[in-house]
């Protein structure tokens, strides 16, 4: 096992039943960084983090968080992380203000309760029960609660779900802002632009398995090329052009008049393409460069949309 972690994972098994929710998982998190853990419905994010959180029991394998075992050591690991609190677990009759700051009691060096309530747009509902409080402003007291702490690693599942985009810009912000305090954070998600917004690594997990990890530069890199795309006249003869590109570039004319190269797309590549139109007289009415997402990664490994 990886020492210095902030989260260690290791061969991690968790079965309900007959079903094996989680099925050997591996994941090392380094101190400081914002790490999105993304699978199809039902692939184990919730259980693993659950399980991190302490509040499952690992039926095989050792999970470590800032060192400590999160069921045997929970009194020590408890006040050092941050958890978003489900609903199941709060006294509806209690208000959002009240909540956050008993939450911020029972650490040693909370946060401002006024102004985290401000950057997350709760100060107008401070006196609102819980249960009164519409989904996106209890999805944002979750959060709020998981960051009074001030805590040194961070859990959110699905921080942003169900929130305007003004409350999840709000919510990346805070982010941004946890991760330039050096705070770790976990986040599961199911939207790939809020992987590739905050997340420094992206865990891919499907079947109970990492079957993908990377900063999303390199998940987008890897496996099949990106491709430029361009428009004129039918019938161009490629052959020239592919001798002014590198050896791993493919071209082809995929409609009559409609032609698309295949390989390392940067700009020379694209000057070395505009320029050999400009030898042949063409002008080309669009040209388009077309990069693999996070979302093409995660299709070609699960065979799943990220929401189903
Ligand atoms: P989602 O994206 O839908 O939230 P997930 O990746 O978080 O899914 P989990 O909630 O960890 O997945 O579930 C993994 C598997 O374990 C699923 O097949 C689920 O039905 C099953 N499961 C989860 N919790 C329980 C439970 N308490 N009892 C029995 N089976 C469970």
């Amino acid at each position: 096992m990886g020492s210095g972690g902030a989260l260690e994972v290791s061969g991690l098994v968790k079965r309900y039943g007959s079903r094996t929710a989680v099925d050997g998982l591996d994941l090392s998190v380094p101190q400081g960084t914002v790490t999105a853990v993304l699978g199809p419905n039902g692939a184990g994010k919730t259980t693993t983090v659950e399980t991190c959180e302490g509040y499952r029991r690992p039926d095989a394998g050792t999970v470590r968080v800032l060192g400590l075992d999160p069921v045997s050591q929970a009194a020590l690991l408890r006040p050092r992380i941050g958890v978003m609190l489900q609903s199941g677990g709060v006294y509806p009759g209690a208000r959002a203000e009240e909540m956050l700051r008993h939450m911020a009691a029972l650490h040693a060096q909370p946060l401002d309760v006024d102004s985290l309530s401000e950057a997350l747009g709760l100060d107008s509902c401070g006196r609102t029960p819980y249960r009164r409080l519409s989904g996106g402003q209890q999805q944002r007291l979750a959060l709020a609660m998981a960051m009074v702490g001030r805590p040194e690693l961070v859990f959110l599942d699905e921080p942003s779900a169900g929130l305007d985009p003004q409350g999840r810009r709000a919510t990346w912000d805070l982010v941004r802002e946890l991760r330039g305090d050096g705070v770790t954070v976990v986040l599961t998600t199911h939207h790939m632009d809020e992987a590739e917004e905050l997340a420094d690594d992206v865990v891919i997990i499907d079947g109970g398995r990492v079957v993908a990890q990377g900063s999303p530069e390199r998940l987008c890199r890897g496996g099949a090329e990106n491709s430029l795309r361009f428009t004129g006249r039918p019938g161009l003869d490629l052959a020239s052009l592919l001798k002014a590109l590198p050896d791993n570039t493919a071209a082809a004319e995929l409609v009559p008049g409609g032609y698309r190269v295949t390989g390392t797309v940067d700009p020379q590549m694209l000057a070395t393409v505009t320029s050999w139109c400009a030898q042949n007289g063409v002008m080309p009415d669009r040209i388009s460069v077309e990069r693999r997402t996070l979302e093409d990664v995660f299709l070609e490994l699960t065979g799943k949309e990220l929401r189903s």
